[in-house]
């Protein structure tokens, strides 16, 4: 599949499946050395972490399970508030577990800010964040990242999980959209 599958809706490919799933094999080491020994608990956050979930979980060797949660940010078009409503919750209890959230991409931070706070009150022993892509804005909060895949430009990005009106999550590469598919 190549940048032509999106149609006039693509501007260009930001990332090829085989970057990503390059940084995808380096992050999973990193996670695999820094959780040696010990069980983790990824949470993906639905929708638009559930490629970058599938392909890093399949990379780790470290002994892990797996839970999702859909949150979804109040804000009007398209910036985050910051206040959150969970549609979908945990089904585990992570009091005193080791906890790594499953971002696709990080923009304001606003969303992720929340999560962790959240999910730290729980008792979980840990909680850190694994993020595909990372937006400039976000690298300038204390939104504490701790495996970041790709700082991006500040440009809206689809593919690889990330939606445009629900389209575009099949794509497996990441790419932006031409101004002309949302005017
Ligand atoms: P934040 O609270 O960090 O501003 O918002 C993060 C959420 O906004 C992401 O989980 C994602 O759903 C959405 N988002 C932010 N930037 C983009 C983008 O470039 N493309 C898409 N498709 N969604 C984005």
């Amino acid at each position: 599949m190549d940048a032509h599958d999106m149609g006039t809706d693509l501007e260009r490919v930001l990332l090829t499946s085989e970057q990503i799933d390059q940084r995808l094999d380096a992050m999973a080491a990193e996670i695999d050395s820094d959780y040696a020994g010990r069980e983790l608990l990824l949470v993906g956050v639905l929708k638009g972490a559930v490629m970058a979930m599938a392909d890093l979980s399949r990379k780790l060797h470290s002994k892990v399970t797996m839970d999702w949660m859909a949150v979804s940010s109040y804000g009007s078009g398209t910036k985050s508030s910051g206040v959150v409503r969970i549609l979908k919750d945990l089904d585990t209890d992570i009091h005193g577990r080791d906890v790594l959230i499953v971002e696709d991409i990080v923009d304001s931070g606003l969303t992720l800010s929340w999560l962790l706070a959240n999910l730290r009150s729980r008792g979980a022993r840990s909680v850190e964040v694994a993020a595909m892509l990372r937006k400039p804005d976000a690298a300038k909060v204390e939104v504490p990242v701790r495996y970041v895949g790709f700082d991006i430009p500040n440009e809206f990005v689809v593919g690889y999980g990330l939606d445009f009106a629900e389209h575009h999550r099949n794509l497996p590469f990441v790419g932006t959209l031409a101004p002309q598919a949302y005017q």
